[in-house]
């Protein structure tokens, strides 16, 4: 029985009204909290084939029960909502403060519900919830934003905002806290739906947790681990900046729309390139790594550009799918993303697609409002972020995603739309990665990396067992292993750089049961069962929107093209064995050959009740 009561704050935005619940203590024991809590409310309050920019979605902010407090990398929060870009489940995490503030406020949760009439934000303090005319700040970028409310509020103020990308219903807008962001599957544009410009947090910092003397003494634990770690060492030098120094030697690393896994010249995007721009180091709150790298341009056509990034995302986002070099453009565009509030990876996934779709002559300067999209033109690529935030022309298209736009465009573009599930790849080419490829196809969420990182493809991890990266029906237990690990850490919400640091998961699950008096998330099969348990009921929420096999599959470029990696490990590599993976991953998950999770399954995990109606589905 959970002895730490968990706070959800409740805003109908429809009634400007707002009420404070406790969650109930089953909820608790299933889920202990963050992602967990996410779904299971989600799951249970939304009616199927609810419209995600419709008054009656539902969007979510979340912080973990270690939120806060003085444990490291734990205070990281994420939105879930259901996605306007893939129809499907989403859930988009992101750092900085925002996550902190939640708690401090005394909320673990924020259930946003309904439709502001006109532009509105929220200021939360401990003595409650306002509603904000934010009719000045409509049409204004995140960091004007951010600076605006600041000035009413205090410094104790954080803040999670849209930019003009949400409030024009981009498919793939973003939230921006500080200049970090919840950016996939896009939960900016839900929050544009719903007239809800901010999230606006006045608060000491100051949180509670069951035992206070358990939970310094395990936090001081995981610092000394951190301090003791080579790769702790190494992301807090680095942060992901050098990380494309691997997967480009790797011949992982997607160029031109995912033709080739090797960049030409790549080393002019290596990390040593952008340590010559760096300006400055920020972080999360309480994490000593201070992972992120912030850059400015000191000279040329981008001068004065400044970026609190890119990360590794981003770096390669906006460079190898246009086939450019240019760290200086790469670092614009990355700077008006957190601006305009709108994803990197979908906004240069979609930019890339039409770059190759012009090559092929299936669209022309008619379509593309007179400008031209060839390989190394980064000029025009930063011209066409600015396009896809305001919906303008030929951005317009691209604001929709590129399932949407290929439909739009026709003429045989879609077999040029690289994503899955409707949701744009990440930076790690499915050919050469095979598990993350698979992680790609079966993610809850569309291609995200995140959901079930392969590290052991990537940087050689070794749990729970080495991997051949080109090996594939084999390594559906690897698939299932990272998704499942990744969902027990964001019950947390711990970040995923952290968990490789020594103390995930025996100490993190010793701080879970500090925190909240939960004793047994100190047992580590409890917890790998709760994130089973999460990505089941991900997975069921899905199916209920009609999802199945038919949207567990990757591109038809990955199966059909061999990779071409200049001479690096890969070259001619197909993805051979699909359906034999999905029969393997299906099976080792207890579901049906449809990717349906069983009655048995669902009952094993405790979720009979709660997913009854799968049935009908
Ligand atoms: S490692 Fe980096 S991203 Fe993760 S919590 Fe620390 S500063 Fe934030």
């Amino acid at each position: 029985m959970a002895t730490y009561k968990y706070q959800v704050l409740r805003v109908n935005l429809t009634r400007r009204a707002t009420a404070v619940e406790t969650v109930p203590e089953e909820i608790c024991e299933l889920f202990i909290g963050g992602r967990g809590f996410g779904i299971a409310y989600l799951y249970k309050e939304q009616a199927p084939h609810t419209d995600p920019l419709g008054e009656e979605n539902r969007l979510m902010f979340l912080a973990g029960p270690l939120a806060g407090a003085q444990a490291q990398s734990v205070s990281r929060w994420m939105a879930c909502t259901k996605s306007p870009l893939t129809g499907g489940y989403a859930r988009s995490v992101a750092g900085a403060d925002f996550g902190a503030w939640l708690r401090f406020a005394g909320y673990d949760a924020i259930m946003v519900e309904g439709k502001a009439a006109d532009p509105v934000y929220l200021h939360l303090t401990k003595e409650g919830c306002k509603f904000i005319e934010a009719g000045d700040l409509w049409g204004k970028e995140t960091t004007v934003t951010q600076e605006m409310i600041l000035q009413r509020h205090g410094e104790k103020t954080r803040v999670a905002c849209i930019g003009p990308g949400g409030e024009r219903l981009v498919r793939y807008a973003a939230i921006v806290s500080g200049r970090r962001t919840a950016s996939r599957c896009g939960v900016g544009a839900v929050m544009g739906s719903k007239n809800l410009k901010a999230i606006a947090i006045t608060a000491n910092r100051k949180v509670r947790v069951f035992d206070q003397d358990a939970f310094k003494n395990l936090s001081t634990e995981q610092t000394r681990l951190f301090r003791s770690s080579q790769q702790f060492k190494h992301h807090k030098e680095w942060g992901t900046t050098a990380t494309q120094n691997v997967t480009n030697s790797l011949g992982i690393f997607p160029v031109q729309n995912f033709r080739y896994g090797q960049q030409k010249n790549g080393e002019k995007l290596y990390g040593e390139e952008y340590r010559k721009l760096r300006t400055g180091e920020f972080g999360c709150y309480n994490c000593s790594a201070r992972c992120g790298k912030a850059h400015t341009v000191p000279s040329g056509p981008y001068a004065g550009a400044y970026s609190e990034g890119p990360e590794y995302e981003s770096l390669w986002v906006f460079s190898a799918p246009i086939d450019s070099t240019s760290i200086e453009a790469t670092i614009r565009a990355d700077q008006l993303c957190d601006d305009l509030g709108i994803d990197t990876i979908s906004t240069g996934g979609c930019i890339g697609f039409a770059y190759e779709l012009y090559e092929h002559g299936i669209i022309n300067r008619n379509d593309t409002d007179g400008l031209e999209l060839v390989y190394g033109d980064h000029q025009t690529m930063v011209k066409l972020v600015q396009k896809i935030a305001a919906r303008e022309g030929f951005g317009n298209i691209l604001a929709e995603g590129v399932v949407r736009a290929a439909r739009t465009i026709g003429r045989g573009a879609e077999a040029y739309a690289i994503h899955t599930k409707g949701m744009e790849l990440p930076a790690y080419e499915p050919r050469g990665a095979k598990s993350q490829g698979f992680n790609y196809a079966t993610s809850n969420i569309g291609g995200s990396h995140c959901y079930g990182y392969a590290g052991q493809e990537i940087f050689g991890a070794t749990e729970p067992r080495p991997v051949n990266r080109f090996a594939e029906a084999e390594n559906a237990d690897i698939v299932i292993h990272n998704q499942d690990s990744t969902g027990m850490g964001e019950v947390g919400i711990v970040c995923s750089f952290a968990r490789g640091w020594g103390w995930f998961p025996g100490l993190y699950g010793k701080l879970l049961a500090a925190a909240t008096g939960v004793k047994h998330s100190a047992d580590i099969g409890y917890l790998k069962k709760v994130g089973e348990r999460i990505v089941n009921l991900e997975r069921a929420f899905n199916v209920r929107e009609g999802f199945g096999r038919q949207n567990d599959k990757l591109p038809p470029r990955m199966l059909n093209e061999p990779l071409h990696t200049y001479g690096a490990p890969g070259e001619g590599e197909v993805v051979r064995e699909m359906e034999q993976f999905l029969d393997r991953y299906y099976e080792l998950r207890g579901w049906t050959k449809d990717g349906v999770p069983t009655a048995k399954k669902l009952a094993e995990l405790g979720l009979s009740k709660m997913a009854k109606d799968m049935s009908q589905h």
